[in-house]
């Protein structure tokens, strides 16, 4: 039988088990990439387990989430991060350089190579053929020192493109095409893999703005095969000699197959605020629009800018609408501006900003309150965008722009009576921003840690208790976001470095008592719906909880990444079914029954949950034979430490 791409490239890198669905396999890691807010930690941790120098071919720092240096404590996390950068030997990227996946692709990213990122987005490179996941900090930090990284084998869905956009629909509409019909858990468990005629009438940025947003589906990883459109990026970013040709065998065997032709596609829009909420943007036409933002790691390439530049150029956008274009990277920033491009969107009444994550994670340019904004970003969860009553569409940057030439939502092909032609896709012949702000291992500033009053200890947990009861602290509903568990504003994100402070926003947005109470309790039970945890891969999210002595988490399904930061912290992850989710009410008594610790290192599935001491459930543990190590252990340091010690 036929190799599927995921399943070659896997093959190649694999240390450990067997490319079946639902196994645990062990591959090697090529890359790794890190930003500003999982890095401090990833740092810590590398610091904490007593390694000495990134092990890694790439290793990459970035800072994009929080550039602003509104307070000392970002600049002390940024020269932290740039101390450790130095110190171990990994790149490191100033703040301002631009968004991890937009600098990452530019400089580093190649055709099967395997990458890890604390950063949910990492698949982005996936266009290029390159095999990237994204995982908690503390996976990256143990890769980092050359370790392998466990995973379960995933589904490898092939997704066959068919036929061409048609003018005015976008690679943005492909994958908004994807959340609509498959629902931002579609992808769980899942490689998307794609296939067909469709796939060479695509660009390789075009394909990273697909895959950097499989990750709203839910999926492990989104790949394409690399063909003459992967050579000419490569060779337009000047890395030409990177390039390998990579297809799957004609006889592969996928999963399940989805078909989307191309040509049926028209300009789509997610409605807040959920990725998936999508309809054709006709759908919700006429809707006054009071902000508009083009950029992100998802939409703000140079491929990306132009065509809003060349839709504005000597236009101007509405009295009534803010118009922001964020680029993703400094070296789009410089080209755009090399070329004339940013005066004539200065011209048009653009602010035009830095290269920075910024807007995506609510800070700076919230939007107003009661207000539509309308992005060209991958997320718009409720709150996210700074304020919690927002209004966030999603789109593509003509979309976008066709926005602001109107202040209101408007389907970019009525544009064309106003006399706007469809920009397309161009790509400049060559990518030749200057390199100032990517710092080589090798000319490196420092070699030790700078370690401000800001940068904490990396939190342990005790070993895995015997008993565990305590109260269900929190009951909440689906698709409980990282966002929600802990917030991403700027007001919280400067404490990601300091475990202590940042543990009291814990689950605020949900119930701003929580923090206390889980501390006062001091043990205690989370409770939430299916997909519990999705959106970023922010370790803080388990790290949290597990500080204010939280000891397990009973949910109807969690999202992956969030999943393995559990285990990574020690917290015990139970699948409950529906019943049992509707009847646990918040501040019920839990119980498990049986002895957790000997059952976790046994092997035991099934646990007796015993609530109120009055009725009884199951719940169940997934976990494999490492995992359950880790549980027992109180997480994956101990547990890399031991192993380290050949224990
Ligand atoms: Fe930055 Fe937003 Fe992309 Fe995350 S999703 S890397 S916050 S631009």
């Amino acid at each position: 039988m036929g190799k599927t791409l995921t399943e070659k490239i896997l093959d190649d890198h694999l240390v450990e088990g067997e490319l079946t669905p639902g196994e645990e396999i062990g591959i090697e890691i090529d890359q790794v990439l890190t930003q500003d807010t999982t890095g401090t930690m990833v740092w810590l941790q590398f610091e904490a387990m007593g390694l000495e120098e990134v092990q890694t071919e790439i290793a990459a720092q970035y800072c994009d989430h929080q550039t602003y240096q509104f307070d000392f404590k970002n600049t002390d996390d940024h020269r932290f991060l740039r101390s450790a950068a130095g110190t171990f030997g990994a790149h490191f990227s100033r703040p301002g350089n631009g968004i991890c996946h937009n600098v990452h692709r530019e400089n580093f990213a190649a055709p099967g190579k395997t990458m890890l990122g604390s950063d949910s987005h990492t698949p982005t490179p996936g266009g290029l053929g390159e095999l990237a996941i994204g995982a908690g900090g503390i996976d990256v930090t143990v890769a980092m020192g050359g370790a392998p990284y466990y995973i379960e084998m995933p589904e490898v869905v092939s997704v066959r493109l068919e036929g061409e956009l048609p003018e005015w629909a976008t690679a943005k509409d492909v994958i908004l095409e994807l959340l609509r019909r498959l629902s931002v858990k579609g992808g769980v468990g899942k490689i998307l893999e794609y296939t067909g005629p469709g796939v060479e009438t695509l660009t390789a940025p075009e394909r990273m703005t697909i895959t950097n947003m499989g990750t709203e589906l839910g999926a492990t990883s989104s790949i394409f095969p690399t063909d003459e459109q992967t050579k000419d990026y490569l060779e337009r970013v000047g890395r030409g000699e990177e390039y390998v040709e990579l297809q799957p065998d004609d006889d592969a065997e996928y999963h399940d197959e989805i078909v989307v032709d191309l040509s049926d596609l028209e300009p789509l829009i997610a409605q807040p605020s959920m990725p998936d909420n999508v309809v054709p943007v006709s759908e919700a036409a006429g809707e006054d629009v009071e902000q508009v933002i083009v950029g992100s790691c998802t939409n703000g390439g140079y491929e990306d800018i132009l065509p809003v530049a060349k839709m504005l150029e000597g236009r101007e956008v509405s009295m009534e609408t803010e118009t922001i274009v964020a680029p993703g990277s400094k070296q789009a920033s410089e080209m755009l501006a090399r070329q004339g491009w940013v005066a004539e969107m200065m011209a048009a009444g653009v602010n035009f900003s830095e290269a920075t994550c910024g807007a995506c994670i609510g800070i700076g340019h919230v939007p107003a309150s009661d207000s539509v904004s309308l992005r060209t970003f991958n997320r718009n969860f409720e709150g996210r965008s700074g304020i919690e009553d927002d209004n966030v569409y999603l789109c593509s940057p003509e979309v976008a722009a066709a926005a602001a030439l109107k202040g209101e939502i408007v389907d970019p092909r009525e544009l064309e009576d106003d006399g706007v032609d469809a920009p397309g896709v161009e790509l400049p012949d060559q990518y030749d921003g200057s390199k100032t702000d990517l710092i080589a291992p090798d000319e490196a500033v420092d070699d030790e840690l700078i370690k401000g009053p800001n940068i904490g200890d990396v939190p342990l947990k005790d070993e895995l208790d015997s008993n565990l009861a305590g109260e269900a602290l929190l009951k909440m509903d689906d698709n409980i976001t990282t966002d929600h568990i802990i917030p991403a504003t700027q007001d919280i994100l400067m404490y990601r470095s300091n475990i202590d402070k940042l543990s009291e926003f814990t689950l605020s947005r949900v119930d701003d008592t929580f923090a206390q109470r889980a501390a006062d309790a001091d043990g205690g039970f989370l409770v939430a719906g299916e997909n519990y945890g999705q959106g970023s891969s922010r370790e803080h999210a388990a790290m949290c909880p597990m500080y204010l002595g939280i000891e397990g988490v009973l949910a109807q399904s969690f999202a992956r990444i969030h999943r393995a930061n559990l285990f990574n912290f020690g917290l015990v992850p139970l699948i409950i079914d529906e019943d049992t989710y509707e009847k646990i009410d918040q501040g019920d008594d839990i119980e498990i029954v049986d002895d957790v610790r000997e059952g976790v290192e046994s092997g035991q599935e099934e646990f007796t949950v015993r609530v109120n001491d009055d009725w009884e459930a199951t719940a169940t543990l997934n976990a494999s034979r490492r995992e359950r190590d880790m549980l027992s252990l109180g997480g994956k340091l101990p547990w890399t430490k031991q192993q380290a010690e050949g224990g």
